[in-house]
């Protein structure tokens, strides 16, 4: 049994709930803490590690350090947790870069060698993103209700373009 004030809390002191043996399957960032950790019940998380274990019926929202004992791994969840850090940080830099207009008269931004275009069509507004340079082009098919919707979103299109363009 740890000594760690943390793994005697909330649902650590359940006997039926086990105590190692669980995996990740997700994560989210909520942006500010807003959600108890489900397994401590004493801490509000902001970077949110979603557990599931064989042997207990639900899927767990929990913080970091839980998420390291419910793993009994002490570098993947930190290192999880640090790219939703650094893709928090990107999404705030990407909010204030500044679009063009093209001849076409639609918005659009050239970053990393990609071209990202947004434009309107029936349903709203959609995202496309080419290889600057090539013909290799991929449109998205959500629909964003508003512009700026769209434009926030681009950066995930980038992210996905720089590992499939
Ligand atoms: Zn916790």
């Amino acid at each position: 049994m740890s000594t760690d004030v943390h793994t005697q809390r909330g649902k650590w002191s359940e006997p039926h709930v086990p105590h190692r043996g669980w995996s990740c399957v997700g994560v989210d960032d909520l942006e500010e803490p807003s959600q108890v950790c489900e397994m401590c019940e004493s801490v509000d998380i902001r970077y949110v590690h979603y557990m599931e274990h064989p042997d207990y019926p639900e899927t767990l929202a929990v913080g970091c350090v839980c998420a390291e004992h419910m793993e009994e791994d002490y570098a993947r969840p930190r290192a999880r947790e640090k790219d939703l850090r650094r893709l928090a940080a990107r999404r705030k830099t990407w909010r204030g870069r500044k679009w063009r207009i093209s001849h076409a008269g639609n918005s659009y931004l050239n970053s990393e060698g990609f071209n990202l275009t947004v434009y309107r069509g029936s349903e709203g507004y959609r995202i496309a993103v080419s290889r600057r340079g090539t013909a290799q082009r991929q449109a998205g098919r959500k629909w964003y209700p508003s512009e700026e919707e769209a434009k926030a979103a681009a950066l995930g299109a980038l992210i996905w373009a720089k590992t499939h363009l």
